[in-house]
């Protein structure tokens, strides 16, 4: 990809292109479902535009608890074809984007009075294998109590009867998002960020456009499409309500979770668990480097759907959830360093609690031709965007097949597991000569994979403007995020490029300004445009650990 192409940096010439060309496909929402459906439009040659109000990745896609998964939970409720579909689907999102997508190794603990007990998990764990197609060096494992307490000794061992050892993939949610809509933008599609629906036009009945409002300069101007996709999450109603028909027999029903982050030091475990809570759900405990997250809450929400935060309850919740299963860590309210919140946006069923209502997918298309894409999962939205785009192609008579399930996103072209290995290892040694540690350069290079080599490239480049290997590391992440990552502010990039909000919460205070004085240098801001992002910075800084005022 040049750069500038996915930057703000090309933002006039992105405006110019959106309001006075056609498009074959208007996508509304920049989250993992617009940004898959928006590769899938590009790949089979529709001419491909995205809008997402906020940055890419801010809503759900940023906030889940960031698991490639096939659901062992929906099993349970025999929502068989999920499971298999989303099972199915992690193999594919793990091969095509390596880098971001690793292999992750799950403990489930078999407890008395717990979800499953011994056979059930047995059986569960070995159907859940058999739907998803698992390889046979990845399939369960079941465990006597001694094995597992060996392999988790922070397990209550009072309750403790067996367990299973499943493998699972890990994510960065929104970097598994920003590197779709990369690979989509090289393409053809053009994404832009801080644009938002604020009305659908019309001819003959029929949707052809949308009028939208830059958030960024006020400037209001409309974007003509054949089809307009509404994949705006948790919004997906309220867009539902601009257009002519209005939410109609189907609704979403938002729920809320929330995750917590404490040191890893404070619950460090071998590997993740995902464990029975008294109340008959089941939370994820995930160690990530110098963190280990845990999560989540779910509960019905009524609030407005912008501002989901993390509140005392839940944080309660998730701890006394978590020193039950591992009592003798005994976790306080002191030791959460950080939270998210997020809201999922499912279909409404009625007389259901917010556990047992389905996570599957739903296409609905409204009179006008609004198409909106509602429910499913991160692991999901491949096969989400498949569907939806061959409705699209099926109405344009277009005879072109989907070709995603072998496409490698951005960064993410390695075979095997071995190979991305072997390249890490290759750039990790041959950082040696700018002093940059190991460990950066693996962290970096699972967020980035192989456009890491861009990064380094400009390491050389700017060897001589830094005097220590931080401040010449980051500067040069920075350059990357905003020359082709469309980052337009501090918060784009340290909380959802990077994670750092919620993985590295401690080290803000002392490189915020740092980070505030690069991107100035490259988006040329004045002085109070660098305060004003320094400030949003702190807000969002506070916001996750507000539920403790
Ligand atoms: C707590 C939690 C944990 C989860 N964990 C997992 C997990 O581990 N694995 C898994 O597979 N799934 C998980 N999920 C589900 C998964 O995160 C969601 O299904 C997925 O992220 C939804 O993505 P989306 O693109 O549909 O919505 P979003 O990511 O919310 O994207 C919609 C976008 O539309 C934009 N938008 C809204 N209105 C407008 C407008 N008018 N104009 C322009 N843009 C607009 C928003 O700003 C937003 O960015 C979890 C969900 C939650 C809440």
């Amino acid at each position: 990809m040049d750069n500038k192409i996915f930057s703000v940096l090309n933002r006039a010439e992105d405006k110019k292109r959106l309001a006075t060309e056609h498009f074959d496909v208007l996508v509304i929402g920049g989250g993992i479902t617009g940004a898959g459906i928006a590769l899938d439009a590009a790949t089979r040659g529709l001419k491909v535009a995205l809008i997402e109000k906020k940055d890419f990745a801010w809503g759900t896609s940023s906030r889940s608890t960031k698991l490639i998964h096939g659901g062992l939970r929906y099993l349970k409720q025999l929502e068989i074809k999920l499971v298999r579909e989303v099972g199915i689907e992690r193999a594919i999102v793990h091969e095509n984007a390596r880098h971001v997508v690793r292999p992750e190794r799950m403990l489930l603990p078999i407890v008395e009075g717990g979800s499953l007990g011994k056979t059930l998990s047995s059986i569960g764990l070995w159907v859940y294998d058999y739907l998803a197609k698992v390889q046979k060096d990845e399939r369960r494992k079941m465990l006597e109590k001694s094995e597992v307490q060996h392999l988790e000794p922070l397990l209550r061992a009072d309750i403790l009867k067996a367990g299973g050892l499943y493998y699972e993939y890990r994510t960065d949610d929104a970097r598994l998002t920003i590197e779709n809509l990369k690979t989509a933008v090289n393409f053809g599609a053009l994404a832009l960020n801080y644009t938002q629906a604020e009305k659908f036009t019309e001819e003959a009945g029929k949707v052809n456009g949308v009028e939208v409002k830059d958030l960024l300069d006020e400037q209001i101007y409309t974007i003509k499409a054949d089809f307009v996709i509404n994949a705006a999450g948790p919004w997906v109603d309220t867009l539902r309500e601009k257009d002519s028909e209005g939410v109609k027999k189907k609704r979403l029903h938002l729920t809320k979770g929330v995750h917590i982050v404490v040191p890893f030091e404070k619950l460090p475990l071998q590997q993740s668990v995902y464990f029975d809570t008294e109340d008959k759900r089941m939370c994820f405990a995930i160690p990530r480097g110098k963190i280990t997250y845990i999560g989540t809450t779910d509960t019905n929400y009524k609030g407005g759907i912008d501002n989901p935060l993390a509140e005392k309850a839940d944080v309660e919740y998730i701890l006394a959830a978590t020193n039950a299963m591992f009592p003798s860590v005994g976790l306080k309210m002191e030791d959460v360093v950080s939270t998210w919140a997020g809201l999922r946006p499912l279909i409404h069923q009625d007389g259901r609690s917010p556990s047992e209502l389905s996570r599957k997918d739903e296409i609905f298309i409204s009179q006008s031709g609004l198409i909106s894409m509602a429910g499913g999962k991160l692991t999901g939205y491949r096969k989400m965007s498949e569907k939806v785009i061959n409705i699209v192609c099926k109405q344009k008579q277009v005879k072109t097949q989907c070709t995603t399930v072998e496409l490698k996103l951005s960064g993410g072209g390695f075979e095997t597991e071995a190979d991305l290995d072997k390249f890490i290892n290759l750039r990790a040694t041959s950082m040696r000569d700018l002093q940059i540690p190991p460990a950066a350069v693996v962290d970096l290079a699972h967020k980035y994979g192989a456009n890491i080599d861009l990064i380094i490239e400009k390491c050389y480049e700017w060897k001589p403007n830094y005097s220590n290997w931080l401040d010449l590391w980051e500067a040069a992440e920075i350059w990357y995020a905003v020359e082709y990552e469309a980052v337009a502010n501090l918060c784009d990039f340290v909380v959802r490029r990077t994670g750092r909000l919620y993985f590295e919460r401690e080290t803000i205070a002392a490189r915020s300004e740092f980070w505030a004085v690069e991107m100035s240098k490259l988006l040329s801001w004045s002085l109070p445009e660098k305060d004003a992002a320094l400030h949003e910075l702190k807000a969002e800084y506070e916001a996750v650990m507000s539920w403790n005022n």
